[in-house]
């Protein structure tokens, strides 16, 4: 069986820590009462937004190419990726060249969640086990985003990663007029926009 230092293994090994300023390998619990969750848009070779829920100690992560819709009828792809340490949540700022995910990251957003996944009877199944079975409810707490979301791995996996599809649930926060990845294109922690982090570089993350 897997240890929980094991989770972050990828993780470590995909970085040099003596040259990027990212946080270490650590797994620990959020001190909040409810999990956490992240959205950092991330400005590597490739954009993407990053979408890390706290299950058990780590933040549990899948690349979203386009970023979140609000529109229940707009599915987004999300490809998992490996599992980050908790004070990733917190980290803003430039992965230096040459290093995996060169490029400026923004926290987006930021908040806490609540797993709504029920079984037939009304009980909440664990997130530990909703991510094993490939099929999330989530109710998001967020600056940005609000109410539930869905989060569903598909039958596809692209060079051994897992796909999985984002979407809206049609509730009363649902709405198919804002767009969010543009018209609050900015740090929730920070104010900064991508350009003014890459050229200020880290203030959070230490
Ligand atoms: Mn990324």
């Amino acid at each position: 069986m897997a240890t929980k230092k094991n989770k972050l293994a990828e993780y470590e090994k995909k970085r040099d820590f003596k040259k990027t300023t990212e946080p270490k390998a650590k797994v620990k619990k959020s001190k909040s009462k409810l999990p956490m969750f992240v959205i950092q848009k991330h400005n590597a070779s490739r954009l993407h937004y990053d979408f890390r829920l706290e299950i058990d100690g780590v933040l549990v992560s899948w690349a979203i190419p386009k970023g979140p819709s609000l529109d229940p009828r707009v599915k987004r792809l999300a490809v998992q990726t490996e599992d980050h340490p908790m004070d990733y949540g917190k980290f803003e700022g430039n992965i230096p060249e040459g290093q995996y995910g060169a490029g400026p990251v923004m926290v987006w957003d930021y908040g806490t969640y609540e797993d709504i996944k029920e079984d037939k009877k009304g009980n909440i199944i664990p997130m530990e086990k909703c991510l094993k079975d490939g099929s999330i409810k989530i109710f998001l707490h967020g600056e940005k985003l609000k109410g539930a979301f869905y989060l569903i791995r598909t039958s596809k996996e692209i060079s051994g990663k897992k796909q999985w599809l984002f979407w809206k649930v049609d509730d009363e926060h649902a709405d198919a007029r804002r767009n969010p990845v543009s018209t609050q294109d900015y740090s929730v922690l920070t104010g900064r926009t991508t350009a003014e982090i890459k050229k200020k570089g880290k203030i959070y993350g230490d």
